[in-house]
């Protein structure tokens, strides 16, 4: 039987409405939700996800700044930026896009962002928290494929859930939020063994390699439920996930399609998360 589509763009739209009542909500309380985008350089991709970050905010009455810097910006100048904004009581979300140009160190950029106004989730205090399960910014890539799982009513508890990828951005939240879901997880990289077998045991099965089409229908369980993270874009434009969508499709119960899957929540759930930011400063 063929899969049911896990829509992103219909689970987005359902959380852009949420959130443009959370922002009506705010306001009434005097908070005007503000997220602040800081793009260094000129990198095609980047601008267009920064695009869609502030068209989302846009949309549901959040406010953005969205801030420029040149290439050639140096490591004291974003500091100082960031730690403009960090001072700044009208900001309440400050997201840095990465990747961020070579010269400059991502991890300490990362650092000087509070981590009330941490929005992204990759400050060590969130991730920190997230491990150990106390109330933080969850990173929206990783929070999105949850949410997706659950959308399609899968009880994760006690399922095998297999993630291929560990990196911290992606495969390592990930396969700690569904352990925190009681899942029995296993995380695999470039170095496992008898990688197809693993992956032809998972019953939720979450992919983040970067390669196009590296999941192929061999490897999945039927009736598992797959979430493609993966964005590649191929030599004639189009972008593609890292599973082989039309051979998985016959044997899982549920996908995420490429296009229009993990990325649209992914930008869905920043929303989430800079709603919540200027929550936490109403005065009750
Ligand atoms: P990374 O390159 O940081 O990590 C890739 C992971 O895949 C690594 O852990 C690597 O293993 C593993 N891997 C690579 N090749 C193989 C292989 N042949 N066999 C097994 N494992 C392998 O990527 P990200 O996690 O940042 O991103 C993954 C994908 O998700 C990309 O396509 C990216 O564009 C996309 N993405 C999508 C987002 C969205 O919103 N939809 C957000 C973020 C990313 P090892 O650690 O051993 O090197």
């Amino acid at each position: 039987m063929e899969a049911k589509i896990i829509d992103g763009k219909l689970l987005a739209e359902d959380e852009k409405e949420q959130a443009a009542w959370q922002s009506e909500w705010l306001k009434a309380r005097n908070v005007y939700p503000c997220l602040a985008v800081v793009l260094v350089g000129d990198n095609p991709a980047s601008e267009v996800y920064v695009r869609g970050k502030i068209r989302d905010c846009t949309m549901c009455g959040i406010g953005s700044m969205n801030i420029r810097l040149p290439a050639e910006t140096t490591q004291e100048e974003l500091l100082a930026k960031v730690k403009e904004l960090a001072a700044n009581k009208a900001v309440h979300g400050i997201l840095v896009q990465l990747p961020l140009p070579a010269h400059i160190d991502t991890k300490a950029i990362i650092d000087a962002i509070p981590p009330e106004k941490d929005v992204d989730g990759f400050s060590p205090v969130n991730i920190g928290r997230m491990q150990i399960g106390e109330p933080c910014f969850v990173p929206c890539t990783p929070a999105a494929c949850i949410r997706m799982i659950e959308a399609t009513g899968t009880e994760i508890a006690g399922k095998h859930a297999v993630v291929l990828g560990r990196s911290n951005i992606v495969g390592k939240p990930v396969a700690m939020l569904l352990v925190q879901k009681d899942a029995t997880v296993t995380i695999c990289h470039s170095k496992t063994r008898n990688l197809k077998e693993i992956c032809a045991s998972a019953d939720i099965l979450v992919v983040a390699v970067g390669r196009a089409g590296f999941v192929t229908g061999d490897m999945i369980k039927p009736g598992a439920v797959v979430i493609d993270v993966g964005i590649n874009r191929g030599a004639d434009g189009k972008l593609r996930g890292d599973v082989d969508f039309a051979a998985a499709s016959q044997k899982a119960s549920w996908i995420t399609p490429v296009p229009g899957g993990v990325g649209l929540m992914t930008r869905a759930t920043l929303l989430r998360n800079t709603l919540e930011a200027a929550r936490r400063t109403v005065k009750e």
